[in-house]
């Protein structure tokens, strides 16, 4: 049953909050729904979820008017393309993957148009992969300085993607790091930078336990994803 599934998912993140002195009630689950069908988001949502993220666009729209009925809070989780931020403004609780002072400055551009001021993430590209987008950490508090200026994009925190690492314990000096990160920017630049999101279905203990406020799940919810 999918409310199993959910219910064991929970009693994880509230036990590795407990375990490292939080409020299991700090920690949110976002559900993600890439590549999940507009009905199975029905049963998530009927099943308690609240707030679904995707990675692209378009789907992201798509799913929202087929879903429209049910007043979800979606979330943006994937890198945005430059001629997508149109799609933006409006749409989305909070974009987690801000990931240059480019992007920032569309985003804000787009949402001043429309007045309509969007919540956001920085992303940081912790672990220096390649393959990852996100800003290099000593990117970060640069900037923050200069985003912070802009009216019309709220930066709330800071997201991580880590390696994949088979022992979840390997990530944990990432997620420490995006911790710390925050830490320095709350004391240089006196920003608030409440929400870090971090920690996917097989490392989401480890992501509670060093300060994930946000937790993104899709597999462990929904089972594999096609290729
Ligand atoms: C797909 C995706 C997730 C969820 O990954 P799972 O391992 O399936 O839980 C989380 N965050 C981002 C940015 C993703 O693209």
């Amino acid at each position: 049953m999918f409310s199993d599934q959910l219910a064991s998912i929970r009693e994880r993140i509230d036990r590795a909050a407990r375990r490292s002195g939080r409020d299991p009630a700090s920690v949110r689950m976002l559900a993600v729904t890439k590549t999940v069908p507009p009905e199975r988001i029905r049963e998530a949502a009927a099943a308690g979820l609240t707030a679904f993220g995707e990675n692209r666009i378009q789907e992201a729209l798509g799913k929202m008017d087929l879903l429209q009925d049910l007043s979800l809070e979606w979330h943006f989780i994937g890198h945005l393309q430059k001629n997508k931020v149109k799609y933006l403004p409006g749409r989305f609780a909070l974009v987690h993957s801000i990931d240059s002072l480019e992007l920032a400055a569309l985003v804000h551009k787009a949402c001043f148009k429309r007045d309509r001021p969007q919540a956001a993430l920085v992303q940081v590209n912790v672990s220096g992969e390649a393959s990852k987008f996100g800003l290099p950490p000593e990117a970060l508090i640069p900037m923050l300085k200069t985003a912070r200026e802009l009216t019309h994009i709220r930066l709330e925190g800071l997201m991580t993607i880590p390696p994949f690492a088979p022992d979840p314990e390997a990530v944990r000096p990432c997620f420490a790091r995006l911790r710390e990160l925050r830490d320095q920017a709350r004391s240089e630049l006196k920003m608030d930078l409440p929400h870090l999101s971090m920690g996917m279905s097989h490392d989401f203990e480890v992501a509670v336990e060093e300060g994930a406020t946000w937790v993104r799940i899709g597999t462990a919810l929904f089972g594999p994803r096609p290729e």
